[in-house]
């Protein structure tokens, strides 16, 4: 098994904790992260500044060689890092930082793969609506052999049934790096909302949330990083893709739960209900959004079976984990609350996700009732 563990989580640890607590001589390291030109990718990098930022206003833009994060050609390749968000750094301790960026190319529009800035005037249209977000982010463990960590090189662990939730050696795999990043989350100010260990042995979700507007975005990405970050330390690597292992396996998805101030109110649930009526009609649109391939990932993933309903077909339904979307049942008891659309791949990009509910069930030229 330790041949599929990286070689850096074997360097000396002692060594490098006598390194990380000498003093910083006042100065203040900032991580700058962006996402990449696959538009799935995270990329980093670090620079110093005489004073600790006490807000994003005081962290400086930088740039980057875009030429190599598929970002850009030879020419004109410097692309601008614009700080949008400023977290604590749980890896090199306070007062550093880590700064989620937009990136924006030589001429100063968004990336081809920033969806921030497009998905950041939709939600300035519908403030008044207040709407929260939840992302249940699934992922993968896996080796770097490229197997899910710990399954036996030659063959498959027991059938699924007894990991989802699981406690013990036998049916949870790498709880370390869980614990690991769900402290990580908290340090650095990431809401991370909880954890639980999935259906598929090696798989794992977190939840980030409840979250007002963009912020959802911002966060899960930054939880992701980190997720990636102490991965690494581990020796070990983060699948997001939406499926995979193929066969008698679950997913990977990243369901995202939805509601305005009108759906949390008393008798919310007709606007939850009208709602997807209107998602229903814009099916297609969606699962093109949810994931960065215009749903060639997903396609692997929503089959019908193993708790997700077929890419084909759009349904709905109470407590129903077979649906494209999902009523929670204290929901329909209350008859108010939020929904749960159970479509986005893991590996979707989240700003792309909201925007797309947003529009269609707040933003319907046809519609003027609802974008009030
Ligand atoms: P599931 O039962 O689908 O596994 P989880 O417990 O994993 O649900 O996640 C629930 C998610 O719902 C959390 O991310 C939480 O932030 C989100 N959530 C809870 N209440 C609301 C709400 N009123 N509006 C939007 N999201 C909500
Ligand atoms: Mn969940
Ligand atoms: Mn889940
Ligand atoms: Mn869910």
């Amino acid at each position: 098994m330790a041949a599929s563990v990286s070689s850096s989580s074997h360097l000396n640890k002692t060594v490098r904790q006598s390194y990380m607590s000498l003093p910083q001589g006042g100065k203040c390291l900032v991580t700058y992260v962006w996402i990449d030109g696959t538009g799935e990718g995270l990329r980093n990098k670090t620079r110093t500044l005489d004073r600790e930022p006490k807000g994003i206003d005081d962290i400086p833009e930088w740039n980057f060689d875009g030429s190599s994060t598929s970002q850009a050609k030879d020419r004109d390749s410097d692309m601008y890092l614009i700080p949008v968000c400023m977290f604590r750094d749980p890896f090199t301790l306070d007062p550093n930082k880590l700064v989620l960026c937009e990136v924006l190319t030589y001429d100063r529009l968004p990336a081809e793969k920033n969806h921030r800035a497009s998905c950041n005037k939709v939600m300035e249209k519908v403030k008044t609506h207040n709407l929260w977000f939840g992302m249940e982010q699934e992922y993968t463990l896996l080796g770097l052999d490229g197997r899910p960590f710990s399954w036996p090189s030659n063959g498959y662990p027991e059938p699924q049934g007894p990991y989802y939730c699981a406690v013990g050696a036998n049916n949870a795999y790498g709880r370390d790096i869980v614990e690991c990043h769900y402290k990580a989350c908290l340090y650095a100010g990431v809401k991370i909302f909880g954890t639980n260990a999935e259906v598929m042995p090696s798989q794992w979700e977190f939840q980030v949330g409840t979250c007002e507007g963009i912020e959802i975005g911002d966060h899960l990405w930054v939880a992701r990083f980190l997720l990636h970050r102490v991965c690494e330390d581990f020796g070990v690597v983060a699948s997001l893709d939406p499926k995979p292992m193929a066969g008698n396996w679950n997913g990977a998805g990243c369901h995202t739960n939805v509601s305005t101030n009108q759906m949390r109110e008393d008798n919310g649930l007709d606007f939850i209900n009208r709602a997807i009526v209107k998602l229903s009609e814009k099916h297609g649109e969606h699962i093109r959004v949810y994931d960065p391939h215009d749903g060639k990932d997903n396609v692997r993933r929503l089959t019908g079976q193993h708790e997700t309903a077929n890419i084909n077909s759009f349904t709905h339904g109470v407590a129903s984990r077979r649906s494209s979307i999902r009523i929670p049942r204290e929901t329909s008891v209350q008859k108010k609350g939020y929904f749960e659309d159970r479509r986005p791949a893991a590996n979707c990009d989240p700003y792309s996700v909201i925007a797309a509910i947003v529009e269609t069930c707040l933003l319907d030229p046809e519609d003027k009732e609802q974008s009030k």
